[in-house]
């Protein structure tokens, strides 16, 4: 395939991309408002910049990541000069989600590409602004040998799933992150699944209780609570509870006004299957905040429930939207029920000016990743690692990590000949 391997074309189709985001910048926010209300604010913070960032990561560092990297060789192969070579899968399938359409579908597309892949991309279809902004911008930059987006439903999915790919990156929920894991199964391909979980939040007695009520409102409502990694509900210790809860009204009611609904940085939920599967999840007596709906904009205002069952429905699966369900423990073994409850989930966090307790929950608990005393921002660290564990995902990405994910690492050996030991 003509200069597929080739750095600098990759690095100059890169940045030619790079240019056409910046370009195409306002049609991408009013595509994201235009599919769920998404607000600027959040669509440049979340989306365009993000993805403007990695980018310019990407292109800065691609020379570099590409190189082979040289290692201790083993005494055993002496004299000998160890490399790591790292080589493009082939032909690589990623399928995006809707509720960070452009990130989602981007970000694995670029780094995909970066490696030296061949590239199919399909976006969301519950976002078709998005998808189709998407589109017309790839098509624009790059020959579809090289990256081709392919819009469509769970049919087109299907239909792509069946082929046979050297590498499936899959972003999106459990269930279809199984039908990914089996259809790959087929021909051995390796995958990358981005899912979800039942996120827990901790808030012990040493809290800082005002900050960890703010932190908690920015990282449970950004997107409207469609966020993989948005707190999912808050474990609270049972005498910290009722300031905690003033503290979180006061945050909600800072952040998006008296009525949510008329705040021009609050999300919609994407459908009305998604609306009312959340609106079935709030049993009225147990509001303590908010709690307003509206069908036919596919509105629900930031809602805080007082729950004390796991059995409710709101405890049984992933929320993923602006309801935040508060219960309390008073030890250490309450705290494990709960989170022992649910498969691993794909972030924790913990609020505490406990070291000791900190260190605990981190070492207790199997999690994608989280943050102490902080909520989602573990996400823009390109540094660290960014994926889920058991039934929230396989593998990691961002940063150098997401090119290494799109290469083979092929081990090789350079012996030389100037000796030769008898074995
Ligand atoms: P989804 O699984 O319904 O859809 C994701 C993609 O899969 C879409 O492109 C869709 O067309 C396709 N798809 C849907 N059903 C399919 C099927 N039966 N066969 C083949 N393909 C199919 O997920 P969603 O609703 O778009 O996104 C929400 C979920 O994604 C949540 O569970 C959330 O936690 C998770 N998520 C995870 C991350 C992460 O980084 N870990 C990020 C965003 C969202």
């Amino acid at each position: 395939m003509e200069n597929k391997t080739n750095i600098n074309f990759r690095k100059e189709t890169l940045t030619k991309l790079l240019n056409a985001i910046i370009i195409h910048e306002n049609e991408i926010i009013q595509a994201l408002y235009d599919d769920f209300k998404k607000p600027a604010f959040e669509a440049v913070l979340t989306e365009t910049s993000y993805v403007i960032l990695e980018l310019k990561d990407t292109i800065k560092n691609l020379k570099r990541w590409s190189k082979p990297k040289r290692v201790f060789p083993s005494i055993l192969n002496f004299p000998s000069k160890d490399y790591i070579y790292k080589e493009p899968y082939g032909k690589v399938l990623v399928i995006a989600p809707w509720n960070y359409p452009f990130q989602l579908a981007l970000c694995p597309l670029i780094s995909a590409f970066a490696a030296g892949n061949q590239v199919v991309v399909k976006p969301s279809e519950l976002t078709p602004k998005t998808s189709e902004i998407i589109a017309k911008i790839i098509r624009k930059i790059f020959d579809k040998n090289h990256v081709e987006v392919i819009e469509g439903g769970i049919e087109v999915s299907q239909q792509l799933l069946s082929k046979r790919w050297d590498y499936i990156f899959f972003t999106g929920s459990v269930a279809v992150g199984k039908i990914v894991a089996k259809a790959a199964a087929e021909n051995l391909t390796p995958v990358t699944l981005e899912l979800g979980g039942k996120n827990p939040c901790i808030i012990d007695e040493t809290a800082n209780l005002k900050l960890a009520a703010k932190r908690i409102v920015w990282g449970k409502f950004i997107n409207a609570g469609q966020t993989c990694i948005a707190p999912d509900y808050i474990l609270v210790q049972k005498d910290m509870k009722s300031h905690f809860v003033t503290y979180l009204k006061d945050e909600i009611t800072k952040a998006y006004g008296a009525n949510p609904s008329l705040s021009p940085d609050f999300a919609r939920i994407i459908n009305t299957k998604n609306w009312q599967r959340l609106v079935d999840m709030i049993e009225p007596d147990k509001v303590i905040f908010g709690g307003q709906t509206d069908a036919t904009t596919c509105y629900i205002a930031p809602t805080l429930i007082e729950e004390t069952s796991l059995e409710s429905q709101i405890m049984a699966a992933e929320i993923f939207g602006p309801i935040l369900p508060i219960l309390t423990y008073e030890n250490d073994a309450e705290i494990d029920t709960v989170i022992s409850k649910y498969e691993k989930p794909l972030a924790l966090y913990l609020f505490t000016e406990n070291h000791a307790f900190s260190k605990k929950i981190i070492q207790d608990y199997s999690f994608g990743g989280g943050c102490i005393n902080d909520t989602v921002v573990h996400f823009s660290n390109k540094r660290l690692p960014f994926g889920g564990v058991g039934h929230s995902g396989i593998g990691a990405y961002h940063g150098s990590l997401s090119f290494d994910i799109f290469s083979h690492k092929k081990g090789i050996v350079k012996k030389a000949n100037w000796l030769d030991l008898p074995m």
